[in-house]
């Protein structure tokens, strides 16, 4: 083993997310040691253990380290030891391809610079900005979260994972990556990524989408993480002589380098289908790569134990003013696509009677991570009942954004779609609407 082992200095703070870590640790269901050496039905009493941390796992974690410095991702624009920016991109990164976030994160960074500025932000500029991503719930927790840091935290976003993890929306392994990125705290990721790699590498045989699946993933990533922390030896060397080359404020402590290969590992050579295992950094410690089944991990819960999808539909109301325009209102707090504009809902299809003398436009399927969806079109002359007041004619000065804030339902030009915050579908259905399109004559009145 290497030369430059180094207790470690940290202390647990008494949070609730250092809680589970400790947790994780403790508890330990599986651990890679007994995958990678001949002692590990005697770990207690291994000569080569490091401060309670395995050699095996800290050689795993060492040879990951270095193929993110060379092979890894670097350069990207939230790559700074900034909590508050790392925090955006880690929310818009969730469910979002990293080469789509890119443009999203400089407008928003660009317009919402700090957190206070995000703070003070209308709601409708917000989801404007975030407008194409989707899951517009990260959005409004984004919000609620930046204001809560300047309410009640004096505008100091927290860097560490247990302050991190209060926040809304901020999930444990989120904090664990912002953490570490920012403080260097070592706290280890378990997202999807890290869960496809160690599937493979244990051939982990609990689903990893079960809790004792992520409990199983959780407390391995936290000990990779700690064995390194424990023996970083030649890969501190190399974490240094990076940073002593970054950009001033773009440094990345061991601990970020060490999640960010995680995460490199899992989006770019341990993908879900054909991973790369011939250029892989772990190949030798891995079983499934080993034995030829990668493509069996990670195992899949038994199709009867899945809950079938709930399913909803839809019905939306197209009404035209005279100048092509088409009516949006803002979608209530609870519900789909909270805040957002969207085409007036019409009443359930059952209590309906006279939906079927409505024109159909067009349906879709639509799929949210909790629901299906089949949205339905209808042509409708008149604004459905209860708004007509609302969707009087508005303040011809007023910008989209403008009657937006104000909460009122109002016609919007339909090529300036691209630029509200509309829900995906109902955008990608109106743009396929003829701007010139009059109001058809006879069309029948609302449902
Ligand atoms: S060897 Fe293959 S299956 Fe194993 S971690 Fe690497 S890419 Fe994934």
């Amino acid at each position: 083993m290497t030369a430059s082992r180094q207790p470690s200095a940290r202390k647990s703070p008494k949070t609730p997310a250092a809680d589970a870590r400790t947790r994780a640790r403790r508890s330990a269901p599986i651990h890679l040691t007994g995958l990678w050496c001949e002692r590990a039905a005697h770990c207690a009493a291994c000569p080569d253990r490091v401060l309670g941390a395995c050699p095996g796992e800290a050689a795993f974690a060492r040879a990951l380290v270095l193929w993110q410095l060379s092979e890894g991702r670097s350069g990207l624009p939230w790559m700074v030891r900034d909590p508050y920016r790392r925090w955006v991109s880690e929310i818009m990164l969730q469910q979002t391809q990293v080469s789509v976030v890119i443009d999203y994160y400089e407008r928003f960074i660009a317009r919402f610079p700090s957190v206070q500025d995000l703070a003070r932000a209308p709601e409708a500029e917000v989801l404007s900005l975030w407008s194409g991503l989707g899951y517009y719930a990260r959005a409004a927790n984004l919000m609620k979260a930046a204001r809560r840091v300047a309410a009640e935290l004096g505008g100091v976003f927290p860097e560490k994972a247990g302050g991190l993890a209060q926040l809304p929306g901020v999930g444990e392994s989120t904090a664990a990556a912002v953490a570490s990125f920012c403080s260097g705290e070592a706290a280890a990721i378990f997202d999807g990524n890290v869960k496809r790699v160690l599937s493979r590498v244990g051939m982990l045989q609990t689903p990893a989408t079960s809790a004792a699946g992520t409990a199983a993933v959780r407390s391995l990533s936290q000990r990779l993480m700690d064995s390194l922390c424990s023996d970083p030896g030649e890969a501190a060397e190399a974490v240094r002589a990076r940073n002593l080359k970054a950009a001033p404020g773009c440094e990345t402590p061991l601990a970020g380098v060490f999640n960010q290969a995680m995460m490199d590992l899992g989006a770019t050579l341990c993908t879900l289908r054909n991973p790369g295992c011939d250029r892989c950094p772990v190949r030798q410690w891995c079983r499934a790569a080993q034995k030829g089944a990668a493509a069996l991990y990670p195992v899949k819960k038994p199709a009867s134990a899945k809950k079938p999808r709930p399913h909803m539909e839809l019905a939306l109301a197209v009404v035209r003013d005279a100048e092509g325009g088409v009516l949006l209102t803002v979608r209530p707090a609870d519900g789909i696509w909270p805040g957002l504009l969207c085409l007036p809902q019409l009443d359930p299809p059952a209590a309906s009677g006279s939906r079927r003398a409505l024109q159909l436009l067009g349906a879709m399927p639509h799929k949210l991570t909790h629901l299906d969806l089949t949205l339905s079109f209808y042509a409708v002359s008149n604004p459905p009942q209860g708004l007509a007041s609302a969707a009087a004619p508005t303040d011809a000065g007023a910008s989209s954004l403008q009657r937006m804030q104000a909460g009122a339902a109002g016609y919007f030009a339909l090529d300036g779609v691209d630029g509200l915050p509309l829900p995906e579908p109902v955008k990608r259905f109106l743009k396929t609407m003829s701007p010139r399109q009059r109001r058809r004559p006879g069309a029948h009145s609302g449902a």
